[in-house]
């Protein structure tokens, strides 16, 4: 468990020190791809299993509840969809991994992934199919759509039949993926939501997929999803900060324009994960080529402290809503209900 007593209050402007001796622990320990998952699932009471698309998704939607779950001893399974190899780089000195250069940021991302994930305590991390069986389709209506090895292009029974092998060996009580519109419209995105939730539907039923192992049904699913308030905080934060770089321009203003937001009665969980900012910060630094120390991500978390990034909401999409805070009418809790 970890406690960090000199962690700045809420809304406090933060340093990224913390975060540079978590990563810098890991980057010494890691041998990405030495290391290999051998534990019993069912040793562990509770278990999670998130559904995301590519490497660093996981870390900027749900990389505090992931360390703050498997820190609390929880399984923490991790699917990642495909490699992410149409993404942008952003280390000069990396560029020539390019998808229209050497084409090779697959393999650097899935070393960034096993460092993240050492960052946030979590062991048990796969890709859907093992590393490189679908690719980045890169974002909507670019040429990547078409590529017959991409995501958007999969054998989808074959894509859910991978999920739920995973599903019915790790047994999770709780899933987590993105709604519909993949949260912001992204192909990879909305194909892990399709994959996610017909994997969750599938794996109780003894008749689909009898050779992916015994039918387990998973209690709840849930959706990562920004409450709108919160995206107008980032919004108002931003153009009182002209000087930072941020995610959007100065067209906008109101968080209700902003697609990907949900209004916040219609959230239903929040975890307060305040305690594991650190590892999250962590964990964003090892998506380097991805992420930028000195971009928009980091000047949010200086904005806003532990409060923005430590703090994650979900909608629930299936299974029955636990015990919620009186005040907020929320879960605090993913497996809130479930024990
Ligand atoms: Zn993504």
């Amino acid at each position: 468990m970890t406690t960090s007593p000199e962690s700045p209050s809420p809304g406090e402007r933060i340093s990224t020190s913390n975060a540079e001796d978590v990563l810098h622990d890991v980057e010494t320990q890691v041998d990405a791809l030495e290391t290999q998952f051998d534990m019993d699932p069912l040793d562990n009471a509770r278990r999670l299993l998130l559904v995301h698309a590519h490497p660093d998704d996981e870390t900027i939607g749900t990389g505090a509840s992931m360390a703050k779950y498997a820190h609390e001893g929880a399984l923490v399974t991790l699917i990642t969809c495909t490699l992410g190899e149409q993404g942008e780089v952003l280390v000069p000195e990396l560029e020539h991994l390019a998808a229209d250069k050497d084409d090779a940021l697959g393999v650097q991302r899935i070393d960034e992934l096993a460092v993240a994930m050492e960052a946030l305590g979590v062991k048990d991390h796969r890709f859907l199919g093992g590393p490189g069986r679908w690719r980045d389709s890169d974002m909507m209506g670019r040429e990547g759509n078409n590529d017959p090895r991409c995501f958007w292009q999969c054998d989808f029974d074959e894509a859910v039949g991978e999920a739920v092998k995973v599903i019915r060996e790790v047994r999770p009580q709780v899933m987590v993926t993105y709604d519909e519109n993949g949260g912001y419209g992204h192909p990879d995105h909305i194909q892990a939501h399709r994959v996610a939730v017909a994997g969750f539907h599938a794996a109780g039923d003894p008749e689909q997929f009898p050779e992916a192992g015994e039918p387990w049904q998973p209690l709840k699913l849930y959706y990562t999803a920004m409450a709108r308030s919160s995206m107008q905080k980032v919004i108002d934060w931003f153009r009182d900060n002209p000087d930072a770089p941020s995610f959007m321009g100065p067209e906008v203003t109101d968080a209700s324009d902003v697609p990907f937001t949900v209004p916040d009665e219609d959230i239903t969980a929040e975890i307060d994960a305040r305690d594991y900012f650190d590892h999250k910060m962590a964990a964003m630094r090892a998506h380097k080529t991805q992420i930028e120390v000195d971009g928009p991500f980091f000047a949010m978390a200086d904005g806003f402290g532990h409060r923005a990034w430590g703090l994650e909401t979900f909608v629930l999409a299936y299974g029955d809503k636990g015990p919620t805070d009186p005040e907020s009418g929320r879960e605090t809790d993913l497996f809130a209900g479930v024990e």
